[in-house]
């Protein structure tokens, strides 16, 4: 159970950093592949359980307004808070208190991360506190960090991104309690500046930390990514070994392209799977490497070897990812982590959630549920073609 049926937005900013395109257009209305940006972050909050969303609006409030009406169009129900330009994030919040439940979730409007709001719900109930943050990793590098988080309580919010032990990047997406506002002030104030620094004080404020990437539109350069992101791809991961070429014994690997066997139906699905527009990404354990069995050299030519043996038939591979860490070494990619699925997210602006998944393992099973991807295992008496058609595109 989630709890939490509303979501409250800040939009009301004037956008000063997309401008020239925010002097017509508020920012949530900024058009990504022809529909605002808003239109996405509103279709995933209905998709995880939002009944009604509250805007809280400012800048050029009747673009948004005229857009989404009272939410109908979009099967969730929407109310506004609008408020002077001039006003701050706390002061719209505050404004807005009449709408609001006694819990809520809260975001910016610039920024969209498929998290779970299940799991992020249990976390604000587990720790306790008054608030939850949400934090964008930022393990393979995508901007600088602005929160430090300990035992999954924020200890430090950094604006200027200065302190160098920071481990996170906030990105809104915020469990409150509607008590936080007891701390406010009665002048214009920032929500960012004034009470998260007061939680933190006060020692209410736990930090969920979440590795999968997020998009976002707060800078310009940024709106291409958001546009891959959001256009009609789609993307499907393979599992290697077991999945499209025969599985070694364990401890055992694949060392050359001699012992790389493809099983039956591997290639004809992944020739289906290319025919239907698929991009695919093959995410692989390689423990062999780390292990002594074979070089990376080894590993890179069974791959070139591979891709070509794969055009050869109409097919294109657009990542390999290997993990090629020891069994006990820690880290956080190799299978049932979902380290490598989070670095080809982010690598090729892919949304997770949209995406697919298909191996023959159980530990598959369990990366792809923490990557928030749609998982499938090829069944004994199946195979890679059996299984695209019957799971991916029935
Ligand atoms: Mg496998």
């Amino acid at each position: 159970m989630n709890g939490i049926k509303q979501a409250v937005i800040l939009a009301g900013g004037k956008g000063e950093r997309l401008k020239p395109i925010t002097d017509k257009i508020p920012k949530p209305m900024v058009l990504i592949n022809g529909r605002p940006f808003l239109e996405y972050l509103v279709e995933d909050l209905k998709g995880k359980g939002i009944e009604e969303i509250i805007l809280l609006l400012g800048y050029l409030p009747d673009a948004v307004t005229n857009y989404f009406g009272d939410g109908e169009k979009f099967g969730i129900k929407i109310k506004y808070s609008i408020s002077p330009v001039g006003d701050e994030t706390g002061t719209r919040i505050k404004k807005a208190e009449e709408y609001l439940c006694d819990k809520f979730l809260l975001l910016y409007c610039d920024n969209y991360c498929p998290i779970s709001l299940e799991k992020l719900n249990e976390f604000y109930a587990e720790k306790n506190k008054l608030a939850t943050l949400t934090a964008y990793s930022n393990k393979y590098g995508y901007t600088k960090n602005n929160i430090l988080i300990i035992d999954g309580i924020v200890e430090k919010y950094d604006r200027n991104r200065e302190n160098e032990k920071l481990n996170g990047v906030d990105i809104g997406f915020f469990i409150l309690s509607k008590k936080i506002l007891d701390l406010i002030p009665d002048k214009n104030f920032s929500f960012e500046e004034i009470i998260l620094p007061k939680l933190i004080q006060m020692n209410e404020l736990s930090g969920y930390i979440t590795d999968i990437p997020y998009v976002s539109i707060g800078k310009i350069e940024r709106i291409k990514d958001a546009e891959l992101y959001f256009s009609e791809r789609k993307v499907i991961f393979l599992d290697r070994d077991g999945t499209i070429n025969v599985r070694p014994p364990k401890a055992e690997y694949v060392k050359n392209w001699d012992e790389f066997k493809f099983l039956p139906g591997a290639i004809d699905g992944m020739k289906l799977l290319a025919e239907k527009n698929f991009e695919i990404y093959i995410i692989t354990n390689q423990a062999g490497v780390a292990r002594g069995f074979m070089k990376k050299n080894d590993l890179d030519d069974i791959h070139a070897k591979f891709h070509e043996e794969l055009q050869n038939n109409g097919v294109k591979i657009s990542g390999i990812y290997s993990c090629m860490h020891d069994w006990n070494e820690g880290c956080d990619c190799r299978k049932p982590k979902a380290g490598l699925f989070f670095k080809a997210a982010l690598e090729n602006k892919i949304n997770l959630c949209k995406a697919f998944f298909i191996g023959d393992d159980e530990r598959d099973l369990v990366a792809g549920k923490e990557a928030e991807i749609e998982s499938y295992l090829i069944s004994e008496n199946s195979n890679l073609l059996n299984t695209v058609r019957e799971k991916i595109l029935a």
